[in-house]
């Protein structure tokens, strides 16, 4: 997986991303992490990338062409390593035109479709994808409607980049990219897949202050442990996000103890 980002801030996107299991992915080649500066395209003195809106208004928007040309230099480097790996001798200009096909240009915006884990699932599919973080009042929509493939959102709130959600997307979706994690069945259990939460954890020592892990942890059953995994992602899921329940495979039995839960809540 190669990610690449449009950014003004590209220090923050390689200090966040070269920490801890994203870092030890990217050397170890599971991940690839670009961060290429929208300044280094902006053709003034100064390396300015916005100006003021049209229209009036609040704030700074950023401007379409060094967006643009970032977008472009991005798409040539992914066309040249795909015809090399092709071994294909064209990587002319013509041969790249505004929407690069098959490569998903996500613009981090709060007017976007809301991130989900089934997204990263998704996502987690591709050999490249490109982040276009935007910032101040945002970007002219000119050159988002040129290039952009999809609007994603991390919330319903107003931050004021898109460095964070490419961060948050970037760790969701390479936690999904085969290797990355050293146990593979840890993405398979935990919370949202299935639609229900992740059972509670417990880790050294038995007790602490007099509070012991529940004893089935400790018997060395694994189809009693199975059980209680599941079971727990049930009583979880009703208690925390009932709402996520209505997507879930449960049996009878769960889907009776499930409303029951609830039902105790109203
Ligand atoms: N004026 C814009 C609006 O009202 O929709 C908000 C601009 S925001 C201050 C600046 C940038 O931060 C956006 O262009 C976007 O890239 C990013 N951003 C802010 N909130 C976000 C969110 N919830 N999800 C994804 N990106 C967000």
């Amino acid at each position: 997986m190669n990610f690449h980002v449009m950014t003004l801030f590209p220090d923050m996107i390689d200090n966040a991303m070269g920490e801890s299991i994203t870092g030890r992915a990217i050397k170890a080649g599971y991940i690839s992490v670009n961060a290429v500066d929208i300044r280094d395209f902006a053709k003034n003195k100064h390396s300015r990338a916005d100006d003021y809106p049209y229209g009036g208004g609040a704030g700074m928007v950023m401007q379409a062409e060094p967006v643009y040309l970032c977008y472009r230099y991005i798409c040539e480097n992914i066309e040249k390593k795909r015809s090399v790996k092709n071994n294909s001798a064209d990587t002319s200009q013509e041969n790249i035109i505004h929407k690069t096909p098959g490569i998903r240009v996500i613009y981090l915006t709060p007017q976007g479709k809301t991130f989900s884990q089934e997204l990263a699932a998704e996502y987690a599919k591709e050999d490249d994808i490109i982040f276009l973080c935007g910032h101040y009042e945002g970007i002219d929509e000119r050159v988002t409607e040129e290039i952009v493939t999809d609007y994603i959102s991390i919330g319903d709130y107003v931050l004021t980049g898109g460095e964070l959600p490419a961060l948050v997307m970037m760790d969701a979706i390479s936690r999904l990219v085969p290797g990355v994690l050293n146990n593979c069945i840890s993405a398979q259990t935990e919370s949202f897949s299935g639609n229900l939460l992740e059972y509670p954890q417990y880790t050294r020592p038995a007790v602490w202050r007099g509070k012991e892990v529940p004893p089935v942890l400790l018997s060395g059953n694994h189809k009693k442990l199975a059980e209680w995994y599941r079971k727990q992602s049930v009583i979880k899921t009703a208690l925390l996000r009932p709402d996520l329940l209505e997507g879930a495979e449960l049996t009878q039995a769960e889907r009776e103890l499930a409303y029951e839960i609830t039902r105790e809540m109203d």
